[in-house]
């Protein structure tokens, strides 16, 4: 299974596009059908057996113990190179609430990685059940995007997210907490935000951590069936997946920087956390 995965992603065609005046890669990998298209409402969801759970997971995927309870999977359907499921031993909701820290640590315990977290409602396809993942971050956009910048605001390819970062783990945790609860209220969305997060650690900079506040779940044109793509953390970080070939051949710069608005919290309320940080309210 995970050979026909890393196949998969060794086959995948990427295309860079420009997307509101930056690169993003449009990735084509036909194995990401099922995530993509996959229904996360809660009847669905109850319905299915859980695939993080240890006992429904493939007797070969023996996994690897990681910090306070949780344990490192190879995802047999990767987007990147070295693409790990990182699964906490219970069968407890998907949450960023604490998580944030353990973002850093694993961020700090993987060089050359980036480590991911998608909030119940935006692209985990397991809300049910607490994970992260990682994977190489070569040619990520996001972190060529974010390069020399301080934040907090980061505008790129049509996105609107939210930076910190610094050599101070407990600053960068604290500033995240901070925005995630002004998110939540003035998005009125609780007990989390909608929300995306990507974190990594480089020797000049330290932690850099990006917060990708989301507006909807799936662009319109998802539920007419003229495009199927479904944002999560990766997709917002640039690299765009398209399991079918025809919305990959056909996507253009202008149709991807549409995408990312969509997606985006609206920007309004983008301004109004962002004044709200600044003001220390
Ligand atoms: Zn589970």
């Amino acid at each position: 299974m995970l050979q026909r995965g890393v196949t998969g992603l060794a086959n995948a065609l990427t295309r860079p596009l420009i997307s509101d005046g930056a690169e993003v890669l449009v990735r084509h990998i036909p194995h990401r059908v099922a995530s993509t298209t996959a229904a996360v409402d809660r009847e669905s969801i109850a319905r299915r057996p859980c695939f993080l759970c240890a006992a429904n997971l493939p007797p070969e995927q023996k996994g690897l113990a990681w910090g306070d309870g949780f344990t490192f999977l190879c995802n047999p359907f990767p987007i990147v190179e070295r693409h790990l499921t990182v699964v906490h031993r219970e069968h407890r909701p998907q949450q960023i609430a604490g998580q944030v820290g353990t973002m850093l640590d694993l961020a700090a315990a993987l060089p050359g990685f980036f480590v991911i977290y998608n909030g119940p409602q935006c692209g985990a396809s397991a809300p049910d059940h607490l994970h992260l993942q990682a994977g190489s971050r070569d040619g990520l956009p996001i972190v060529r995007e974010t390069a020399g910048k301080a934040g907090p605001a980061i505008e790129a390819y049509g996105m609107r997210a939210l930076l910190f970062r610094g050599p101070d783990r407990s600053r960068v945790r604290g500033e995240t907490e901070r925005a995630l609860a002004l998110l939540s209220a003035v998005t009125g969305r609780g007990p989390e935000p909608w929300c995306n997060v990507a974190a990594w650690t480089e020797p000049a900079s330290g932690f850099s951590l990006v917060l990708y506040p989301r507006g909807k779940h799936r662009p319109e044109a998802f539920h007419t069936g003229e495009l199927a793509v479904s944002p999560a953390t990766i997709d917002m970080s640039g690299i765009l997946v398209a399991p079918f070939p025809r919305d990959f051949e056909r996507l253009s710069g202008e149709d991807v920087a549409a995408v990312y608005r969509e997606v985006t919290i609206p920007d309004d309320q983008f301004r109004d956390v962002l004044a709200r940080l600044e003001n220390r309210c």
